[in-house]
């Protein structure tokens, strides 16, 4: 039998959105969090560039000037509402962040100092701001570290590599979730009386990506297998440097510190591009004109690559410095250690000595599980489902909307992190324990041991990989109707193939070909629901740049997209060949009118 575990409220993920959800909720209510990796392990620990604040300690600044920016960058199809929750309540998150003793850097007078990124502006589009607060390039490894202390300081229960492979549901309402032991392969239930999904993005669906081998979005997977929608999956952000063919993360924060992008004929391209903010426009956009350098043959040598170049000669010609002000070799390191040395690693040269090969990569997930302003997951009629939240990567607000500017994620994770645990806590005192099914885990019991006894022919790392090259290649930077069918046909195809697999490990013990095994059908359903929700959107906006349909129409589609699928098991893909079904939200407008986007 499993182990039966009781708090108020479970937390799944221990990333920068669970573990601030878990420090609110822990001030009133029982809370745990399970989490797959080691609290510090998760990719919030890799976030390099910053947190977006408007403290005005630089220069001027505010945070309508930031609610704007978000908005516009998001090709104004964020919820205008979540946009200034966003805007205004980052400052005094950033304080919180603070007052807990993150190391943040400090402008001579012991201010938190503050630098450029793209797509944050002063006054409305005016010229680039410093927004963006920062320790070096290991923002997020701090936020982490930080958080997770308090946590342990306020007596947070930690299920460190318990695999969260179902939600358990009563009457249309989430009672807990069911959990693998990684160490010893023993099936845990927790009973709760709310639950907060803070589970991180899914960029493993593509091949050349920044995010790390776990992001393979099974919670996200889990909330769909119970048939509650997503939301603009369609809508997944290329950041533009990555490490060319290793994708690699190579932070804005390098083109904030001054670096410029080159293209095979020496040329600063984003000067023709995006004339005021040049390499500081939004990322969609620059990933975009990267690939358009490339198609016309403008890449190094001929290639499918682009230079970054920071080396302080190249900033100081084009006076790309902050403020315009002379670049050293001393300011990059002090400011870029960590960047400066993963080139060094992983490509084995000296990026204050040469230019460095950089090409798009897959980065963030703008879509997810759809949420209302206080985290409250959203059922396909836009009822709250009573006891489940979500906040974070997984979850879509919608503050991004078809695109979100960098360091805004950090934002998103303290902000709707917070205010998920205040919420889920406040359910949980006035609610009581929901019903627990008979053999909530049966699902996922079956399905565990369908999988480890199976004597297929298929290898689940190659199901991975094929799935990986498809979606890079048909639903990449850019897409059209004839390579999304592709690659729906080859996701069908893929999911036949998960039927018959084969692992070698039979064991219990830290089984973790068995759970990556799990991952890869995980995989399958999120890549799904991202290329069907992108073949339906005929238009191009954001992230989502359709070949076929290359303008954005606010007439057809200004609106989020919903899908949901109707049919199969808790814990299997949905079945090959099942019909999706598709609905639409408005987009909540404001202050500030859809407009054509000029940087
Ligand atoms: C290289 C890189 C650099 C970035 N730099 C920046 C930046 O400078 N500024 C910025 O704003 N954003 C940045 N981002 C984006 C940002 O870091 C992420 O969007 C954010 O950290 C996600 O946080 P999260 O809390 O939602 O999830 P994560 O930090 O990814 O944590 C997910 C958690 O969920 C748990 N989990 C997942 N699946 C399961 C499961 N099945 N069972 C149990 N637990 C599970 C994991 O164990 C983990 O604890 C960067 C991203 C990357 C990849």
């Amino acid at each position: 039998m499993p182990t039966i575990h009781k708090f108020d409220t479970v937390i799944i993920g221990a990333g920068g959105a669970g573990l601030m959800a878990a420090l609110h909720a822990s001030r009133s209510v029982s809370t745990a969090v399970v989490s797959k990796l080691y609290p510090t392990r998760s990719h919030t620990g890799a976030a390099q560039g910053g947190i977006a604040a408007a403290l005005a300690n630089m220069e001027p600044d505010s945070w309508e000037w930031h609610m704007f920016d978000t908005i516009k960058g998001g090709d104004y199809l964020v919820d205008q509402d979540a946009a200034e929750v966003l805007a205004r309540d980052a400052i005094e998150a950033v304080i919180e962040l603070e007052h807990m003793g993150l190391p943040f850097d400090r402008t001579p007078e012991g201010r938190i100092e503050q630098r450029r990124f793209g797509g944050h502006t002063a006054n409305f589009g005016e010229r680039p701001v410093m927004r963006s607060c920062k320790a070096a390039d290991r923002t997020g490894h701090m936020i982490l570290q930080t958080l997770y202390q308090q946590c342990i300081k306020n007596k947070v229960n930690f299920y460190d590599e318990f695999f969260v492979a179902d939600l358990i549901m009563d009457a249309g309402a989430c009672v807990g979730c069911v959990a693998i032991e990684i160490a010893t392969g023993e099936i845990h239930i927790f009973h709760a009386k709310s639950v907060v999904v803070a589970s991180g993005g899914f960029g493993k669906i593509f091949k050349v990506t920044s995010n790390a081998h776990t992001l393979t979005g099974d919670a996200v997977a889990a909330v769909w297998r119970r048939g509650l929608p997503l939301q603009d999956m369609e809508f997944y952000q290329f950041h533009p440097t990555g490490i060319y063919k290793m994708g690699i993360l190579l932070s804005e924060a390098a083109r904030g510190e001054g670096a410029v992008l080159i293209n095979g004929k020496g040329e600063r391209f984003m000067e023709h591009y995006a004339p005021t903010v040049k390499d500081l426009a939004p990322r969609d956009m620059i990933s975009q004109y990267i690939q358009t350098e490339i198609r016309a043959g403008r890449g190094v040598n001929g290639s499918d690559y682009v230079h970054m170049d920071f080396r302080p000669e190249t900033i100081n010609r084009y006076r790309s410095g902050p403020g315009g002000r002379v670049v050293t070799a001393e300011h990059i390191s002090k400011t870029l250690p960590d960047i400066t040395d993963f080139v060094r690693v992983y490509m084995g040269i000296d990026p204050l000595r040469e230019p460095v090969p950089i090409q798009p990569t897959a980065h963030y997930a703008m879509g997810g599980i759809p949420t209302d302003n206080d985290t409250r997951v959203l059922d396909a009629n836009g009822r709250a489902v009573p006891g489940l939240y979500a906040a974070g990567e997984c979850a879509c607000v919608s503050v991004h909307g078809a695109n979100r500017l960098g360091t805004n994620s950090l934002v998103d994770l303290v902000v709707f992190g917070r205010r998920g645990g205040r919420a889920a806590a406040e359910y949980a005192k006035s609610a009581a324990f929901g019903s627990l099914p008979a053999e909530p885990h049966a699902e996922v019991t079956a399905e565990l041991e369908q999988l480890r006894n199976a004597s297929g022919s298929e290898r689940p790392a190659q199901l991975r990989a094929e799935l990986q090259t498809t979606m890079t290649d048909l639903v990449g930077v850019f897409r059209n109707e004839q390579g999304m069918q592709q690659a729906l046909a080859k996701i069908a195809e893929l999911k036949q193939r998960y039927s018959d697999v084969r692992i070698d490990d039979r064991g219990k013990i830290f089984n973790s070909e068995l759970l990556e095994t799990f991952e890869v059908g995980c995989l399958l359903d999120v890549a799904e629901a991202t290329a069907a929700s992108a073949l339906r959107r005929t238009e191009s906006r954001g992230g989502h740049s359709r070949e076929d349909f290359p303008k954005r129409s606010d007439t057809n589609w200004l609106k989020h997209t919903l899908v949901s699928r109707s049919a199969g098991s808790g814990a299997k893909p949905t079945p090959a060949g099942a019909t999706l079904n598709f609905g639409d939200r408005p987009v909540r407008l404001g202050r500030f009118e859809p407009k054509e986007r000029k940087y």
